[in-house]
């Protein structure tokens, strides 16, 4: 079974994109559990099922000017299109100055998994991405019931070690060596592939890399584009 601390993930993404050198670098979040797969079959020299892949992250509320559209189409990306099974927490705007920690990620990828390791042969290996040393706990508990854990990590170069060195360092965290995300860039880009399809206003038909169920051509978005600034200025 597959967690995914989504925070950390985002903040490693620019480092991974510059890794590139393409500016396009897009993850493709279907690879990411095949990628999980195909190295625990390598380290276990059997065959592995990958029951599920756990997707924590946030989403901002009550941040001024700012509107939580895209994080919430990228989330529903994830839980319709790649099967994640996704828990997202708010991250609360309000009360940034009192300097607490604002969302429940941590706690909540910690729970989810400690509830999956107390049902009986739901999984066997824990396969963590994240960075932070607050896991340390947990890896630790996994173990203790008889699990085994590997790390997804990233490297890092250049005084840039995203991933903490005691997770890396400290022995009896883990049970297979990590599986490090820049050895594997190829692999993980979304290749967007470029196809014509049939504006869902207009009727126009338009080459487009665009996925989404429905499509609306440049013009028509254009169009509602100007349509919503002339709605804001007149409210
Ligand atoms: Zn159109």
């Amino acid at each position: 079974m597959l967690f995914i601390d989504g925070s950390w993930l985002y903040h490693v993404r620019p480092y991974l994109l510059n890794l590139d050198g393409k500016p396009d670098f897009e993850i493709d979040y279907k690879a990411l559990p095949m990628l999980v797969k195909d190295h625990l079959q390598g380290q276990m020299n059997a065959e592995v099922d990958l029951v599920r892949t756990n997707y924590f992250g946030t989403i901002a509320v009550n941040k001024p000017g700012h509107d939580n559209q895209r994080e919430r189409q990228f989330y529903e990306m994830l839980n319709k299109r790649c099967f994640y099974n996704t828990e997202i927490y708010e991250f609360d705007f309000r009360n940034r100055e009192s300097g607490r920690k604002e969302n429940c990620l941590e706690t909540g990828l910690t729970s989810v998994a400690l509830f999956h390791a107390f049902q009986t042969g739901v999984f066997e290996v824990a396969c963590l991405l994240a960075g932070d040393i607050d896991y340390q706990p947990l890896l630790k508990h996994l173990r203790l019931l008889g699990k085994r854990t590997m790390l997804l990590g990233v490297r890092g170069s250049n005084g840039f070690y995203p991933t903490h060195p005691r997770l890396l360092e400290e022995a009896n965290l883990f049970d297979f060596p990590p599986l490090f995300l820049d050895d594997h860039l190829k692999k993980l880009q979304y290749q967007r592939v470029e196809q014509i399809r049939t504006c869902d206003n207009c009727g126009k038909e338009e080459a487009t890399t665009f996925t989404s169920e429905w499509f609306y051509c440049r013009n028509c978005r254009d169009e509602h584009r100007q349509m919503r600034t002339r709605q804001n200025l007149e409210t």
